[in-house]
């Protein structure tokens, strides 16, 4: 098993917010769904699941944004207004953006959910496929498979 080459530095467009990765990723993600199109402007989100404590905000004060729901909130620069990364409640992971990575040139989705809704053209690379969400009985398998399996940075 390759190394993960932690930490890794990352940051928002303007550069207001930085952060920083100290802990390997549990799983990577693409969504296709609506609401991911819609929160990224585009044509789905990725997302490197972090375990809790993980993610370290290194400079700036990410602000609440996106649905405003209780469930899960979804963190953005206040300047830039870049979506970072959302933390579901009573979860021991938080959702990062992998595209904020300083260097994102490795980050490949292992797992796509709600290919149902993909857009027309839009090919994530993913090994695994989910018409919905996984159900939360393949969890256990898929992270398996990633820690051994997943794209690592060079
Ligand atoms: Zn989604
Ligand atoms: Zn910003």
């Amino acid at each position: 098993m390759s190394a993960w080459n932690l930490p890794w530095s990352a940051s928002c467009l303007c550069g207001q917010v930085k952060m920083r990765v100290t802990a390997p990723p549990m799983i990577a993600m693409a969504c296709h769904c609506r609401a991911c199109q819609r929160l990224t402007s585009g044509a789905y989100s990725l997302t490197l699941m972090i375990p809790e404590g993980g993610l370290e905000i290194v400079e700036g004060e990410p602000v609440i944004g996106g649905l405003h729901r209780a469930e899960i909130q979804h963190s953005f620069c206040p300047n830039c207004k870049n979506w970072l990364f959302s933390r579901p409640q009573g979860r021991p992971f938080v959702n990062f953006r992998p595209s904020m990575l300083e260097d994102s040139s490795w980050v490949q989705p292992y797992v796509e959910s709600c290919a149902e809704d993909r857009l027309p053209g839009a090919v994530s690379g993913a090994k695994h496929t989910y018409e919905n969400f996984p159900p939360p009985s393949d969890y256990a398998m898929l992270m398996e498979a990633y820690a051994r399996d997943g794209a690592r940075p060079a």
